[in-house]
């Protein structure tokens, strides 16, 4: 059962993960999805490939989440490379298929097109997609689908960001189309997502917005963490991590503890951990802050 929203309760957490690109990672992905789904998240998201790439490995993916194991999967679904008719059926497939709860998001542009490239006239945005789920979900047979729509938050800024008032208008906006929660973009410091959350609330916005973190174990992750998250990695952690000769997964887990119980403490009903497919440092993060109860691995 999901508890979050509500600040009562104890802090939640979900997890992220993405389809294997070989049958060896296949292997090692169902290992860690099985920790992961022990650990009782309050679902767990399956990511989309830029272009619609892996439309295929993510709906195998979520099938296996929702007939293996007891958690609750969250489909991505992008609309770039897509026609409205092409996401229509799409979506029919997963609700077919028992997957009813969405992150939608207008994607990654194709691979090799810089996002300031992409012409964003050519891709459903995500508002309209979020539109198109509500939409779907009408037209069919009553209690056949019941979940909900998840959309991302850029507590630092967007590429495409005009200011920061029209980003926070664009997430009322979608909470009014039937979004039911955000999910941030990695970010370092606290005060980067409860500042932007304050502001949300200001402008309108009901709705929980999930803290996206990731632990991360080397510093060539770090940079491209960094990269995504469109600031400059910690020094700190950076200079750490290059002393320890690059992998030191224990120095990520200590960092991401020290950012969520910050942010826990702030009011943040909910972790959302990019695992990169592996359990162990997200596992780690959760006993530090003693929100696995059973551990799943005692
Ligand atoms: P948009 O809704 O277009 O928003 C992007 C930004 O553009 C907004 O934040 C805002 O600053 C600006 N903007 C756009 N339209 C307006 C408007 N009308 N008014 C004002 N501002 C506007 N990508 C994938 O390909 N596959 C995935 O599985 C995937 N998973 C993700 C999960 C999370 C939690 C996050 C945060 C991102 C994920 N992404 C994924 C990346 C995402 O697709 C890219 O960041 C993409 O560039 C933007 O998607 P969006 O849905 O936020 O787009």
């Amino acid at each position: 059962m999901s508890l979050i929203g509500s600040p009562s309760t104890a802090t939640r957490f979900s997890f992220e993960v993405f389809p294997a690109r070989t049958a060896a990672a296949a292997l090692a992905l169902g290992h860690a999805v099985q920790h992961l789904a022990a650990a009782g998240p309050d679902f767990v998201s399956v990511t989309y490939g830029a272009n619609g790439s892996s439309r295929a490995e993510t709906l195998d993916l979520l099938r296996y989440l929702r007939e293996q194991t007891g958690v609750l999967p969250m489909a991505h679904v992008t609309t770039v490379g897509s026609s409205r008719a092409e996401l229509r059926e799409l979506l029919h497939g997963f609700l077919d298929a028992g997957i009813h709860d969405f992150l939608a998001l207008r994607g990654d542009p194709p691979r090799g097109v810089p996002e300031q490239d992409f012409d964003p006239a050519d891709a459903l945005s995500s508002l309209e997609l979020t539109e198109l789920i509500a939409e779907v979900r009408a037209a069919r047979p009553p209690l056949t689908s019941v979940g909900r729509i998840a959309v991302a938050a850029y507590p630092n800024g967007h590429p495409r960001s005009r200011s920061r008032a029209a980003d926070l208008d664009w997430l009322v906006a979608r909470e009014q189309a039937g979004a039911s929660m955000a999910i941030s973009q990695l970010f370092f410091r606290a005060e980067e997502y409860l500042g932007f959350v304050e502001e949300a609330r200001a402008a309108g916005l009901t709705i929980p917005v999930l803290p996206g973190l990731m632990p991360v174990t080397t510093d060539r992750q770090l940079r491209r963490v960094a990269e995504l998250a469109g600031q400059p990695a910690p020094p700190g952690l950076l200079a750490e991590l290059e002393a320890a000769g690059g992998y030191a997964p224990e120095l990520g887990v200590a960092h991401t503890v020290e950012l969520a119980r910050e942010l826990i403490a702030g009011g943040a009903p909910s972790v959302h951990l990019y695992t990169f497919n592996r359990h162990e440092a997200v596992l780690a993060v959760l006993r530090e802050l003693r929100l696995l109860t059973p551990d799943p691995l005692a």
